[in-house]
């Protein structure tokens, strides 16, 4: 009889504690607590200037440290807040994080410097997208980096007043890239059509040199439109001297990839920065 009421216990605690969990949850509280408690950082990755190998900007990349389930690959959490309409939050507080930082690295990096951030799609089409923006720039040492706003061609396809807030951008010396290309539905209309300053090369593109002679001549035909374009072009994912040597021939303009560095927390990055200057000087 005692196991049986100890059993009845148990179970009424156990779904106590489901009800409990339940009426608690909240859709998008794991990334309002984690910004709360800290638990993202911001990782940068070096651009390098192919023409002489030298590094001309970072991109900022978010990372995710969860207390019980370890490091969350961002292609995850950036879907999940999405999802859970926090990605403005998010975003926010990445602005805040990336201008903290920018402090530090702008005795590092050369002046005029790129300050890559990727762009949500429901960002650029918020109501206080144009408030956080003015007040990320106002927090940045804004005469020593060059802000690029990273966005995917995911995003373009939904985005009617994509012109309208692109000379917004423009208007506050913010450059546009387009991220991963190749990856969407690459319309090659949206290149003429908007006013983009970077096109970043999609890593799987990249990745195929060597390896697949197919998209080799589809790749050749990006870069040439991009060069009558004018637009600056960046190699994602370049990772072998192969790569790197194939794209600087086709009259590629940026390379960014492990063979130059991983994504790296700003103490590493000030120290790759240092090496690497006097590598080449
Ligand atoms: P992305 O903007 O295209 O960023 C480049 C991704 O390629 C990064 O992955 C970077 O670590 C990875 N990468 C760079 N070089 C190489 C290489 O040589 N080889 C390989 N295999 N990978 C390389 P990460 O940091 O995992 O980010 C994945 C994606 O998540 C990003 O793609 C971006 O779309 C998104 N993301 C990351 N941070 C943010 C953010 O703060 N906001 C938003 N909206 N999206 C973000
Ligand atoms: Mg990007
Ligand atoms: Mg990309
Ligand atoms: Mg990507």
């Amino acid at each position: 009889l005692t196991l049986l009421a100890g059993l009845l216990l148990a179970m009424l605690a156990a779904s106590g504690c489901w009800l409990f969990f339940l009426l608690r949850y909240r859709p998008g509280k794991e990334i309002s607590q984690a910004i709360k408690r800290n638990e993202f950082y911001v990782v940068y990755q070096p651009l390098i200037e192919a023409r002489t190998g030298r590094v001309c900007g970072v991109e900022a990349l978010l990372r995710w440290t969860h207390p019980v389930t370890g490091p969350i690959p961002p292609d995850a959490f950036i879907s999940y807040a999405e999802s859970q309409n926090m990605i403005v939050p998010l975003t926010r507080h990445l602005f805040a994080l990336v201008a903290r930082d920018a402090w530090l690295l702008r005795r590092y990096l050369p002046p005029g410097a790129t300050m890559g951030i990727n762009i949500a799609p429901a960002h650029l089409t918020d109501n206080g997208f144009r408030q956080d923006v003015t007040e990320w720039l106002a927090a940045m040492p804004q005469d020593h980096f060059a802000c690029v706003f990273e966005i995917t061609e995911r995003t373009m396809v939904s985005e009617q007043n994509a012109a309208e807030i692109f000379d917004w951008l423009h208007a506050r010396q913010i450059t546009i890239a387009i991220d991963d290309f190749g990856t969407g539905h690459s319309n090659l209309i949206y290149l003429e059509k908007f006013c983009f300053d970077y096109l970043k090369i999609d890593r799987g593109f990249v990745q195929s040199i060597g390896r697949e002679t197919i998209t080799s001549p589809v790749l050749d035909a990006v870069l040439n439109l991009a060069r009558k374009l004018q637009l600056k072009t960046v190699a994602e994912g370049v990772e072998t001297g192969e790569q790197a040597a194939w794209l600087l021939k086709r009259g590629v303009t940026h390379f960014q990839g492990y063979l130059f560095s991983r994504p790296l927390p700003p103490n590493e990055l000030i120290c790759y920065l240092q090496t690497r200057q006097a590598a080449l000087s």
